[in-house]
């Protein structure tokens, strides 16, 4: 209830205006996001770099609804990204294809999205799509795969969500294709005809897609997180969740599976001693860096995954 609530505020206009005006707001959602500028984004990428751990740069912004936003957001993105080669840091970027014109027009997003995957593959980096909510599920996967057959299979990777009951054909056909996968749960609202509504059942969900993964993986020669870092290897686990992160870590030891071929993924600002256990152990970790002014969907998406997150922003707010 409380979580469709914010998911539901999370696209919320008159929500964002009314929050985004508090500075108190900033400073909790602070705990989440990099900064609001590309440099704020590099030196925390910095930081993570000399822990031995890897990132993917997100330039926030979502269901962008005019061409020249689209454009604006495709070359913030560029920009994005000559930042990180200029700087020689060890990160990839992670995009969202309505940040681009997703929801305005297919062809639109489509040449944005050659533009920036064609940048990236000129200086040896690598784009995630990101995966938004099912009404554009079919969409992003056609897009993604559109440019693998165009030549950035190697360039570009994509995201399954566990909740969702279609992810278990869409993974296995995703191996098949030896496609790089980050796994998550799930962030968004979705109906109980195409999702799990029982955090139990995606979380069962999580480890039998974790399995397929692997599996996966070790069928199409177990390809390893590169030398630079930029590029992960198939699996990434995107979670907090110690019970998921251990089943695939036992999973992956009882099949012969090398630790630096199973990447774990992880939000900036969350478990940040998981993310440095995982690392020291000697497992990639990657930690997702969003950065920008158009933080607000993404903070209140934060809230909605944690009660105790959403307490805490209420009592700063009380605090003044
Ligand atoms: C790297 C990365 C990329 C992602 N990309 C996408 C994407 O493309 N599309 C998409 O739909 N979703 C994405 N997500 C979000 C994901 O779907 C979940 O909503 C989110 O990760 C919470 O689920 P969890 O697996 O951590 O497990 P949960 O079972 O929700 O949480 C397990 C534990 O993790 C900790 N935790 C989880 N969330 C928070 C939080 N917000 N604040 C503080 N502690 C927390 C708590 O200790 C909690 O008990 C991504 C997540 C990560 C880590």
């Amino acid at each position: 209830m409380l979580r469709s609530l914010l998911i539901y505020l999370s696209k919320a206009g008159w929500a964002r205006r009314m929050v985004t005006r508090w500075n108190i707001a900033w400073r909790v959602a602070s705990r989440f996001v990099a900064g609001e500028t590309p440099e704020d984004a590099i030196r925390a990428i910095k930081a993570l770099n000399a822990k031995g751990i890897c990132a993917t740069l997100d330039h926030l912004g979502e269901n962008v609804t005019s061409a020249d936003g689209a454009r604006q957001a495709t070359d913030e993105i560029l920009h994005v990204l000559d930042e990180i080669d200029r700087a020689d840091v060890k990160s990839g970027i992670s995009i969202k294809l309505s940040q681009i014109g997703l929801l305005l027009d297919e062809s639109v997003c489509e040449a944005n999205l050659r533009r920036i995957v064609e940048r990236a593959k000129s200086q040896e980096n690598f784009v995630r799509i990101d995966m938004e909510d099912s009404p554009v599920t079919d969409m992003t996967l056609g897009l993604f795969r559109k440019m693998c057959a165009e030549g950035y299979a190697d360039t570009v990777g994509i995201v399954i969500q566990s909740y969702l009951f279609r992810s278990a054909d869409d993974t296995r056909q995703l191996m098949e294709e030896g496609a790089r996968v980050r796994l998550c749960k799930g962030a968004y609202k979705e109906p109980p005809e195409i999702a799990y509504p029982k955090k139990a059942d995606v979380d069962a969900s999580f480890d039998r897609l974790t399995e397929i993964m692997i599996d996966g993986a070790a069928r199409v020669g177990l390809p390893r997180i590169s030398e630079c870092g930029r590029f992960p290897p198939i699996p990434a686990i995107a979670s907090h969740d110690e019970a998921c992160i251990n089943y695939a870590k036992d999973y992956a030891e009882k099949v012969g599976f090398p630790k630096n071929a199973l990447e774990f993924q992880m939000l900036y600002g969350i478990r940040r001693d998981l993310q440095d256990r995982l690392a020291a152990e000697g497992y990639p970790v990657r930690v997702y860096v969003p950065y920008g002014t158009e933080w607000y969907p993404y903070f209140v998406r934060r809230l909605a995954e944690r009660p105790a997150n959403l307490w805490f922003f209420i009592s700063n707010l009380f605090r003044g």
